[in-house]
């Protein structure tokens, strides 16, 4: 199975896609944290100010360590800025500090995507690990049992697989309307406080945010091709497939 050819140019168009956007990424924070702000903000002071617009009083900012390791994390409401955003004073540090508020605020208003999201959490890191499994072993079995001259309770398993890896595949697509409306509120909301000038300052907080967000577009897209094969293996497209 793992020799399969068609499996393996899965895995290269994959990682092709995945290290694109992932260089976009990195190419584009680095110019943006070229690209000073008038304002002087510097991340923390950015994240600061949008909390207290938003009127979000129990949202703490802290200093985390790790290059683009920035998140917000909604069971501590804590927002955890990497050391060249909290620091920052540039496009790229007010943009990605204005990005995770925007978490926070989905949060606070119970944004429907970001609910759908944490409910299919647990499943879907079952399904990306154990889904794979259950196919090939589904697989073996319905191969079995056609030998034996059995009906194939083999193919069951398979389509359990599937089902599994369809919701790591959801999760995945549900990610990225998530992540560009967290975006869209990081651009409203520098403008409105007026963190951020039109043109080159506005321009490049938007090249790095819809670069981030092309990275959950390409692990979308990697996670759907990969649901595609293993649905095919399972035989779900018409046919067995035993090979
Ligand atoms: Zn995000």
């Amino acid at each position: 199975m793992l020799l399969d050819p068609l499996y393996m140019i899965l895995i290269v168009v994959g990682m092709a896609l995945s290290l694109g956007a992932s260089l976009m990424v990195k190419s584009r924070f680095k110019k943006g944290k070229e690209t000073p702000i008038a304002s002087g903000y510097t991340g923390a002071q950015v994240a600061e100010a949008i909390l207290h617009d938003a009127g979000i009083n129990d949202v703490t900012v802290h200093e985390h360590q790790g290059f683009l390791s920035d998140h917000y994390n909604p069971l501590n409401k804590t927002l955890n800025l990497s050391p060249d955003v909290y620091r920052g004073r540039s496009a790229a540090s007010a943009g990605v500090a204005a990005h995770e508020v925007g978490h926070a605020i989905q949060h606070a208003q119970n944004y429907f995507p970001m609910w759908l999201r944490s409910a299919i959490v647990p499943t879907a890191n079952i399904g990306s690990n154990l889904g794979p499994w259950l196919v090939i072993i589904g697989i073996m079995l319905g191969a079995g049992a056609e030998a034996a001259g059995t009906s194939g309770i083999g193919r069951s398993i398979a389509i359990l697989g599937v089902a599994l890896f369809a919701m790591a595949t959801a999760f995945t697509l549900v990610t990225v309307p998530v992540e560009f409306d967290a975006s869209s509120r990081a651009k409203k909301q520098l403008q409105h406080l007026g963190i951020v000038r039109q043109g080159n300052e506005a321009d490049t907080v938007s090249s790095v945010l819809t670069a981030a967000g092309l990275t959950y577009v390409a692990a979308a897209i990697n996670s759907i091709l990969m649901l595609m094969y293993w649905a095919y293996k399972a035989g779900l497209f018409g046919g067995r497939r035993n090979d």
